[in-house]
């Protein structure tokens, strides 16, 4: 049970994630989450660095899509202006998005990495689909309403991964 929420990899941020550690291990393609994994949650628009981010994956041949919880004009006025295609009000950690984001992409769930901040929706979700996962940490430290309900059991979750044993931040 405990495993389900268990990332893959972990990271510092996005930019700590390279298309050749993705391509080592056969990953096509990008899922990501937008709040507070690409950008603050009340950031509208993507940084340069970001950019360039974005840039450096699709030059190498690394597909990415944006799915997030967060409604469609948020997501939409990100996502657009970067061109790169969305899901949003995906109802994660729910596989149906998911799986839409990756077939949209042409791709098996094993070429498939799941990035985002947070257990219950994106580490699980990606674990659920059988896709690989990285967890990172929250490019901000405050969250909104819901993420913040989220927070407090994500909180539990980890506890219990120390104490299992089965979680090693390196920080
Ligand atoms: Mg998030």
């Amino acid at each position: 049970m405990l495993k389900r929420f268990l990332p893959g990899e972990y990271a510092k941020s996005v930019f700590h994630i390279y298309p050749h550690f993705l391509k080592e291990k056969g990953i096509k393609g990008i899922i990501t989450d937008l709040d507070n994994t690409l950008v603050e949650w009340d950031r509208p628009n993507a940084t340069p660095k970001l950019k360039n981010w974005f840039e450096m994956m699709e030059q190498n041949g690394i597909k990415v899509t944006i799915v997030s919880n967060n409604n469609e004009k948020r997501v939409r006025s990100f996502s657009e202006p970067l061109n790169i295609p969305f899901i949003s009000k995906a109802g994660k950690p729910r596989a149906k998005a998911f799986k839409k984001a990756a077939e949209q992409m042409g791709l098996k769930k094993e070429e498939v990495v799941v990035i985002g901040d947070q257990l219950l929706t994106d580490v699980l979700g990606g674990n659920l689909c059988g896709f690989h996962t990285i967890l990172v940490v929250p490019v901000s430290s405050t969250d909104g309403f819901w993420t913040r309900i989220n927070r407090k059991i994500e909180r539990k979750i980890l506890k219990l991964l120390k104490q299992k044993g089965m979680l090693h931040w390196e920080e």
